[in-house]
């Protein structure tokens, strides 16, 4: 036997058993958005690697050592999406959606970074994200932040997760900052790690987030970011706050939230969880006002956020938060018992569908007898056997049989069996 093909190491298969619980929760994200008023925008899954490096930043873990780089047959390098807001931009740039307007969109799907796996974290991992465009001030961060919030309520999450919240200022007083920072830092070298020491030229600022336990005292007396703020970003995050009190969202200001990204300004927050171990942050976002024109657009404040599928799942899972909904069966599993009914149940399976618009029907295929029959219909979860035979068709009739309750089997005319499917199902 030749060997078998695997999957790549980090790169996950959604089983059947599965896929209900990711549909829910792709169903309540759809709900939301639309809520909102933000609509969906889908990229292609491979975009320039130039993209990314130009926005990402060149000194940060993604561009660094994270990304899937490849080189096109015509040469071309090309990168496979290791997050979302890039692509957003450059779309949103191309199709002229940031001329003289606002936006809300969303998106979701796959994107790949080539990490250590481990629970929490892959190498194809799924993300479902919101940018909104054209806006600059509080309201729309608070919007954004209140959208996040309500889904952790819709799927039982809230009291699970802290949202943590920073303000990197602006460009400039964060380029003061930064050179404080260094100053600290130098005076401190001799407990810098190795990572910190190479950080140092190249992104002071990440250091900040270390967890290596050794810095944590030198960490926590380094001068802070929100210390340093200009006035304007100080006004910003303030209005922000009272706004957040008011609308009664608990936060935690967190003054080492830095984002591993470059293009964040002002506004940065992040949604941690402490029931997943070290891979607890779900979600995490920002304001990014300099990305659309650093890409070579028109300058255009943007905000937005990104959450993690897999974790988010993972918590409910953990949190056992999955609703019994997602794990339920089909309504009905029709057998066919005898060489006429394997055809005659596969006529009256699609006169039941065209009855019962929402019935969701199961008919069985494959033969076999009434034993073999009842059995993968009590496998298949559904709620009712519905029995076809050679008598039922001579005769017209229907059995109904209830897999799940102590009810007694009904045979009825066939008729007033699809009367009684539609008054079950009510
Ligand atoms: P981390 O610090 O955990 O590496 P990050 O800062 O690299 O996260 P972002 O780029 O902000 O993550 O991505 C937003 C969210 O996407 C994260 O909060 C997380 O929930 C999820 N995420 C990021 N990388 C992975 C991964 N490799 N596998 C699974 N989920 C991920
Ligand atoms: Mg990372």
């Amino acid at each position: 036997m030749s060997k078998k093909i695997q999957a790549i190491r980090g790169m996950n298969d959604l089983l059947p058993e599965q896929s209900p619980l990711w549909q829910y929760f792709e169903g309540q994200v759809r709900t939301l958005m639309q809520r909102y008023g933000y609509r969906e925008i889908r990229t292609p899954i491979v975009e320039q690697t130039a993209l990314f490096a130009r926005s990402i930043g060149e000194v940060t873990d993604i561009v660094e050592k994270e990304m899937y780089t490849f080189d096109d047959r015509n040469g071309d390098s090309l990168t496979l999406r290791p997050e979302g807001t890039a692509a957003c931009v450059r779309a949103a740039m191309e199709h002229g959606l940031l001329y003289n307007q606002t936006q809300r969109l969303w998106y979701q799907g796959a994107m790949f970074r080539h990490e250590r796996p481990q629970k929490g974290r892959y190498r194809q991992f799924h993300q479902v994200g919101i940018e909104a465009y054209g806006m600059d001030g509080p309201d729309i961060d608070l919007e954004v932040i209140l959208l996040s919030a309500r889904l952790w309520k819709q799927l039982g999450l809230y009291e699970h997760v802290t949202l943590e919240l920073n303000s990197l200022g602006s460009p400039e007083a964060r380029g003061a900052y930064r050179e404080r920072l260094v100053d600290y830092f130098e005076q401190h070298q001799e407990l810098l790690d190795d990572d910190a020491r190479r950080r140092l030229s190249s992104n002071p600022l990440r250091i900040l987030d270390s967890k290596n336990p050794d810095m944590a005292g030198m960490l926590a007396d380094a001068p802070q970011l929100l210390d340093h703020l200009d006035a304007e970003s100080r006004a910003h995050f303030e209005t922000l706050t009272a706004r957040l009190d008011a609308a009664g969202i608990g936060y935690r200001i967190n003054p080492r939230l830095v984002r591993g990204l470059d293009y964040y300004s002002r506004t940065v927050f992040e949604w941690t969880t402490e029931a997943l171990g070290s891979q607890g942050t779900v979600c995490a976002g920002g304001r990014y006002d300099g990305l659309v024109e650093q890409l070579g657009g028109k300058p255009t404040p943007a905000v937005g956020f990104a959450m993690g599928v897999e974790r988010l799942i993972l918590l409910l899972e953990t949190l056992e938060l999955v609703p019994a909904e997602s794990r339920r069966g089909p309504d009905a599993y029709l057998l066919a018992i005898g060489a006429r009914a394997e055809h005659a149940a596969q006529l009256l399976g699609e006169r039941l569908r065209d009855a019962l618009p929402s019935l969701t029907l199961q008919v069985h295929c494959g033969g076999g007898g009434f034993k073999n029959q009842i059995k993968k219909a009590d496998k298949s979860g559904a709620r009712l056997a519905l029995i076809l035979g050679d008598d039922e068709i001579d005769q017209g009739l229907l059995g109904i049989k209830f897999l799940r309750e102590q009810r007694d089997q009904e045979t009825l005319d066939q008729q007033a069996a699809l009367d009684r499917l539609a008054a079950l199902l009510a």
